[in-house]
């Protein structure tokens, strides 16, 4: 047997089983998001969950191949790619790092903000970001992300081209208009090109095992990436889960980005990472099934960073 050095690695199948069930019932409060088609066809009873330890050991739940779209969960490696490739000041000219207090896809918030997205884990900063990846055109740039991504995390994340599709069949006009302040303040320089790379990257799809492989680049953090690994598990701590950031520090302690899909990652910094699956959200966009699981591994094998 594996000599074990992380807390993760004491977490037994059939307790986690357990809370899967759990977690699978409490989804069912939980709603599908119906503004993409294909989204909506979500199966709520879906379920999957990947834990990776930093000694090796990996455990596995559920339909663990199953591919689903990051959507907001590849938010937190559109930050890391740029502060690798572009520099911390140029970013963060770009979209602040405070937590935000209104919805993830908020005007309100943004117009308050004088057009500055309050951080890029909100969809102004993650459209803002996109204009800043390298490539000269959307498909060339999200190419560029991918290619970055799986060499980093030794994934096979893919863009789902039925996914973009059915994202681009109903035009998002909320995001739109928040493309089109971001215009008029002068924090971006084309609105459809943002817009258009924004959609593909938030289509890059994978299973539970690429996602927690992700998670994996910020917790092993190679030399050459620790300080921008660093910066962003800060603002996935602060601000990963939108305004609901602070109440899930208090409860988890970890930080977490979730999807629109039902992606949840967590990372466990020096431990390991946690991807999850599990369609329905609660009122802030957040995976149900997902935040409970986490919530009760993060308080069995106390691994809040605050304890
Ligand atoms: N593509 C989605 C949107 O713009 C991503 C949002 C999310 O996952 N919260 O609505």
């Amino acid at each position: 047997m594996k000599k074990s050095t992380s807390k993760l690695s004491s977490l037994q199948p059939e307790q986690l089983a357990a809370w899967v069930k759990e977690a699978i019932n409490r989804s069912k409060s939980g709603q599908i998001p119906a503004y993409v088609p294909l989204l909506a066809e979500a199966d709520r009873q879906e379920f999957a969950v990947q834990i990776r330890a930093i000694d090796g050991n990996i455990l596995s739940w559920g339909s663990i191949a199953k591919t689903f779209p990051l959507m907001s969960a590849v938010k937190p490696f559109v930050l890391l790619y740029l502060l690798c490739e572009l520099g911390e000041k140029t970013v963060f000219d770009c979209a602040g790092c405070e937590p935000s207090e209104m919805p993830f896809n908020s005007l309100t918030q943004l117009e308050t903000d004088g057009g500055k997205p309050r951080n890029p884990m909100i969809n102004s900063g993650a459209i803002a970001l996109a204009s800043l990846i390298p490539g000269n055109n959307a498909v060339a740039r999200c190419q560029n992300l991918q290619t970055w991504l799986n060499q980093q995390a030794n994934s096979q994340l893919f863009v789902d081209e039925l996914m973009l599709d059915s994202v681009n069949q109903k035009r998002n006009q909320n995001n739109r208009d928040l493309a089109l302040a971001m215009l008029k303040f002068g924090y971006l320089q084309n609105a459809e090109i943002a817009l258009e790379t924004y959609n593909r990257i938030c289509c890059l799809s994978g299973n539970v095992e690429d996602l927690a492989k992700l998670g994996m680049v910020l917790v092993k953090s190679d030399e050459a990436l620790w300080e921008n690994c660093r910066t962003v598990k800060a603002l996935m701590a602060t601000c990963g889960l939108y305004e609901a950031s602070g109440r899930f520090a208090l409860r988890v302690g970890l930080p977490a980005k979730s999807g629109v899909s039902g992606a949840m990652l967590s990372v466990i910094p020096g431990e390991g990472a946690i991807g999850c699956y599990s369609p329905p959200l609660d009122r802030e966009g957040n995976s149900v099934g997902g935040l409970f699981l986490l919530e009760q591994i993060a308080k069995a094998l106390r691994l809040s960073v605050f304890d």
